[in-house]
């Protein structure tokens, strides 16, 4: 591993890849993958981003579930700690955009508490770039005014931070992420507290990729449908009445 002259401070690069397709790849995140000697990379990085990275640059894939071990974000620290004090550029690639869901925070703190400079490269993120690409825009005039971003992984805990009740009564759009694995549980949890069963729902699977799949339904028959379709993650779910415009636009 090549390193950079003597005198120079290490810093991580906290770099947005984007939802997958490597048109949407910022020109600043494409410039400093170039010029990095390390990256660290998750598994929603797009194939085609990573059939890109240099020739030179160790990788390492910390999204891989290595036989009986996957990386902690604790190990994942530690890395990106040890390479930029070594005089390294780091690039830590995350899916969509670094701070959306992406622990991106918890990375640039621990840096940041390390003394190391973090540098951030916000990407697009897959909660608006997918149902874009589904012909969904998440906000319109005519159906709605607000949107709201929840993880749809907290459901399973006993102390959710998530106010369903309030989110069931919100007109807005509702994207949740990861919320594929707990689609009955957050879709009973928006019916119980009053949410109309006729709202419209998208699932989008690996949207902005060749293989994005749309599947549409109400919040009455989704987790039905979604079963029969074998919906897998990762998939952005859009609830709400702007899945209707995907019929004039999408
Ligand atoms: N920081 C990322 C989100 C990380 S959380 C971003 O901004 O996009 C992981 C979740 O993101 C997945 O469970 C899924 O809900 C969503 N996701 C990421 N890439 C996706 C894609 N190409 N298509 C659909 N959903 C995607």
């Amino acid at each position: 591993m090549k390193k950079r002259s003597k005198g120079y401070e290490g810093k991580v690069y906290l770099v947005g890849a984007g939802p997958g397709d490597p048109g949407l790849l910022a020109k600043k995140a494409e410039q400093i993958i170039k010029e990095a000697d390390v990256i660290l990379y998750d598994q929603l990085v797009g194939d085609e981003i990573i059939k890109s990275f240099p020739a030179g640059a160790t990788l390492i894939d910390v999204g891989k579930h290595a036989a009986l071990h996957k990386f902690e974000q604790d190990e994942i620290n530690r890395m990106l700690i040890k390479y930029a004090r070594e005089g390294h550029v780091v690039v830590r690639l995350k899916g969509g955009d670094p701070y959306l869901f992406g622990r991106g925070g918890e990375e640039a703190e621990a840096l940041a508490a390390s003394g190391i400079e973090v540098v951030i490269v916000p990407g697009i993120t897959s909660a608006m770039a997918a149902p874009a690409y589904a012909g969904i825009p998440l906000t319109h005039r005519d159906y709605a005014s607000m949107v709201t971003f929840i993880t749809g992984h907290e459901a399973a805990k006993e102390a959710s931070a998530i106010d369903w009740g309030l989110l069931a009564k919100l007109r807005g759009t509702l994207v949740i992420l990861m919320g594929v694995k707990n689609l009955q549980r957050n879709v009973d949890a928006l019916l119980k507290h009053g949410k109309d069963p006729k709202t419209p729902v998208a699932l989008i699977e690996r949207g902005t990729t060749e293989e994005q799949r749309i599947t549409v339904g109400t919040l009455c028959d989704i987790v039905d449908i979604a079963k029969r379709a074998g919906v897998k993650p990762p998939a952005v779910m859009v609830i709400g009445d702007v899945v209707k415009l995907r019929k004039r636009i999408g």
